[in-house]
């Protein structure tokens, strides 16, 4: 039997650390607040600023909410990012994305000021992540995988890590942290040849590629810890990860499930950077 490393404990203790920052906040005068756009009605980005909103109100945080029509241009988005950059009462800026095909959103990356860019999406922010700059926000996925593995107390020192994909949102990133707690990692993606054995030599996997069941019985071997960050739909509409759960589950030292793992911790490292990016904007 795995150990189980379930989300909600690292809420807990990520939610304790917020609410108290929160405090010295309000203490100055200072409501961190947290703005989000979202372009069009995709069912996801709808269900996830649902969820964002109501974790960020809970904690303090407030949040406001910016809706574009699908239709909007490149040009206007830029504008709105523009104004929420130069806004002193906004302290982290969310962009949901993919954006539709037509807006550049190379262009919506380079606009967004560093220091509000609280899902790490701009290039300043990604060169931070690579280069170990602290200041630099790391998307929050990718984070909250890290933030899994510390509350898990897991030595990574030494230790060989597969990444599986090579996302700019999730497996670019977490490689980076990886490597910056000095595991040895490799990154793994759709053209990589004989994925199983790849990843059966790996002491801590982290599955990202979008794929339901991808790493199953076949890919894994004793004692290894496997992070599951898939979302995929299954078609009986229930949500699954990237791991075939009740397959790996005997298998391995530790996993975590799905829902209930990364997805529940991306929350509260999102508001995390909001409050953060408020004590430095207001600290200047
Ligand atoms: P992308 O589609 O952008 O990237 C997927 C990556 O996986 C690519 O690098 C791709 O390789 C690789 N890949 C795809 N198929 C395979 C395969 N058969 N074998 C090996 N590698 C493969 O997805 P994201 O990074 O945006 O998201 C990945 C997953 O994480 C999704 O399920 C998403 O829903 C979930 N997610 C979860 C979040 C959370 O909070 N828990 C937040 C964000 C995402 P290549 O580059 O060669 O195409």
């Amino acid at each position: 039997m795995a150990q189980i490393l379930t989300g909600s404990e690292v809420v807990k203790a990520l939610d304790e650390e917020i609410i108290s920052e929160v405090e010295l906040l309000n203490k100055r005068g200072v409501t961190p607040t947290l703005a989000i756009i979202r372009v069009g009605e995709r069912a996801d980005d709808v269900a996830y600023e649902r969820g964002a909103i109501s974790r960020a109100e809970k904690l303090g945080v407030a949040v406001r909410s910016i809706v574009l029509p699908e239709d909007t241009t490149t040009g206007l988005l830029t504008q709105t990012v523009e104004s929420l950059n130069s806004d002193s009462q906004i302290h982290g800026v969310l962009l949901f994305r993919p954006l539709p095909k037509h807006i550049d959103e190379g262009m919506l990356r380079s606009v967004l000021a560093p220091k509000k860019d609280v899902d790490g999406i701009t290039d300043l922010s990604l060169c931070g992540v690579f280069t170990g700059l602290p200041t630099a926000f790391a998307p929050c996925t990718a984070e909250a995988c890290m933030e899994i593995l510390k509350h898990a107390a897991l030595e990574l020192r030494g230790k060989k890590a597969v990444v599986v994909g090579r996302s700019l949102v999730v497996g670019k990133p977490v490689a980076m942290l990886l490597l910056a707690q000095h595991a040895t990692v490799t990154i793994a993606h759709s053209q990589t040849v004989n994925l199983p054995a790849l990843v059966r030599e790996a002491d801590l996997v982290i599955a990202c590629a979008g794929q339901a069941r991808l790493i199953d019985g076949s890919c894994v071997s004793p004692g290894q810890v496997i992070i599951d960050v898939g979302i995929n739909v299954a078609k009986d509409g229930s949500l699954v990860g990237d791991v075939a759960f009740e397959e790996v589950e005997p298998l391995v030292a530790a996993i975590t499930p799905v829902p209930g793992g990364v997805g529940a911790v991306t929350n509260s490292v999102l508001v995390k950077h909001v409050v953060t990016a408020a004590f430095r904007l207001t600290s200047q």
